[in-house]
């Protein structure tokens, strides 16, 4: 590329919007709206995800614009017309950074309570950054990944990438990692998560990953690493200075017999498009690791089945395995996105009877909650009561994993939260107190 990240990355600031040519077409009063709305959740944009995913014909409108660009309904419309009073009767940077911090706190920045409940202990001593929920998979958190290329509006870990520390998810270096997994000969899986992991230097990355080239850790199979990278950066996998450095790490992985799993993260098949996130997939499939994609159902991005459908197929197509479909959770701009729980089933059964079998590993839509992973089965009755057929695909306690369960069917529920069990029932069974 021969760019220098000034040049690569588009500027964070709200003030400077101005700076992207392409926001011209904009008038000043919509601007404007964007700036307050950024000065709660974090702005991250390149040139890349701006030149080459947006069609800005279709701005504001387009499904990309609305991954990326802050809009007004991300925030109530009090906690709007607050902040843009403050702003705009001159407000000194002290009084607006307060009402800032305020109505980040009520944008409940810590969904699922997994800050305070999954951080392991390591002979009595929190092992920060690691989380350790499921009883075969370990997600780590490196410090120097806790970044995007870009930023999602909707992204559930935004606090992390807004300056108030204490809504930071702390952080562990590999020392800790593999002392932690040496222990525990239960975890099957690594996964590697941010941010974007893939904002490390290869080299950085190498020095968390080559220690399971040991077989102290052989029982540590499949190293996963959770990035976004194939949509908003792919050249890190093809022309970036260390971009081959990646590829033989991966190589390293699979040589000496883990699994790697990219897990990608795509939610509009415009992402598939270009020449260069090809080119990345096939240089990814020619280093033996796989790729599998994830990615929410969101209102103004991909709330339609035909959109997941085509992109389940391109997927296919290009090699990629469809893992998830997730609800949004609740937490940060999701009033902007949210769709009832019926909908997002709704959406996912038509795009999965279009698709064929090889594109119905996508599970979903799945609620994460503090208690595991909640799919959507079906809407059915149970004796004369509609009803929500559900099922953990994921639980903290294994023995809950694919006991369907019941609730009553609520055509505006929108998260787990909303529900109340069937039958009768006060709690589901797995928030019964144990005999
Ligand atoms: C989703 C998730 C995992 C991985 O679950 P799989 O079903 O194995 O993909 C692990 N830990 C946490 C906290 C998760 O949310
Ligand atoms: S890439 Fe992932 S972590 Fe980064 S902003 Fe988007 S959703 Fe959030």
């Amino acid at each position: 590329m021969g760019q220098s990240m000034e040049a690569r990355y588009l500027p964070i600031l709200p003030r400077e919007f101005r700076s992207i040519p392409q926001l011209a077409k904009f008038d000043d009063a919509a601007l404007n709206e964007m700036g307050v709305v950024a000065r709660v959740l974090p702005f991250k944009a390149n040139h890349y995800v701006v030149n080459e995913l947006i069609d800005w014909d279709k701005a504001p409108d387009d499904p990309i614009f609305a991954l990326l660009f802050p809009h007004r309904e991300m925030l109530s419309a009090r906690h709007f017309s607050e902040l843009q009073t403050l702003i705009q009767a001159g407000a000194s940077d002290d009084q607006v950074r307060l009402a800032v911090h305020r109505i980040r706190r009520e944008l409940n920045p810590h969904p699922g309570e997994q800050v305070q409940n999954n951080v392991p202990l390591l002979d009595g001593s929190r092992v920060e950054g690691l989380q350790h929920k499921y009883r075969e998979t370990v997600l780590f958190f490196p410090k120097a990944g806790q970044t995007c290329h870009a930023y999602c509006t909707f992204c559930f870990r935004w606090p992390q990438f807004v300056e108030d520390s204490s809504m930071r998810m702390a952080l562990a270096d590999s020392e800790m990692l593999v002392q932690y997994l040496r222990r525990h000969e239960e975890v099957t899986d690594l996964l590697v998560t941010g941010g974007d992991p893939l904002t490390m230097t290869t080299r950085r990355l190498a020095t968390y990953l080559d220690p399971f080239l040991g077989s102290d850790l052989e029982h540590v199979q499949n190293i996963r690493i959770g990035t976004k990278a194939l949509s908003f950066w792919p050249s890190r996998f093809v022309s970036d200075d260390d971009a081959d450095d990646l590829m033989r790490l991966f190589e390293r992985l699979t040589s000496a017999g883990r699994h790697v799993a990219v897990m990608a993260h795509f939610n509009h098949p415009v992402e598939l498009s270009t020449n260069v996130v090809r080119r990345a997939i096939s240089r990814i499939a020619s280093t033996g690791a796989q790729i599998r994609s994830q990615s929410p159902v969101l209102r103004h991005i991909n709330d339609d089945p035909a959109i997941w459908s085509s992109m389940w197929k391109e997927q296919v197509r290009l090699g990629i395995h469809p893992y998830y479909m997730f609800v949004a959770r609740d937490t940060g701009a999701r009033r902007r996105f949210d769709l009832s729980l019926e909908r997002a089933l709704q959406v996912y059964q038509e795009a999965v009877r279009n698709v064929s079998g090889l594109a119905r590993t996508a599970r979903g839509p799945s609620m994460s909650t503090s208690a595991g992973k909640i799919e959507i089965q079906g809407i059915t009755t149970v004796g004369r009561e509609k009803v929500f057929l559900l099922s953990f695909i994921q639980a903290r306690n294994p023995e809950w994993v694919r006991q369907p369960f019941f609730a009553q069917f609520d055509e505006n529920a929108s998260w787990f939260d909303d529900l109340k069990p069937a039958g009768g029932e006060r709690q589901f069974f797995f928030q019964m107190p144990s005999s």
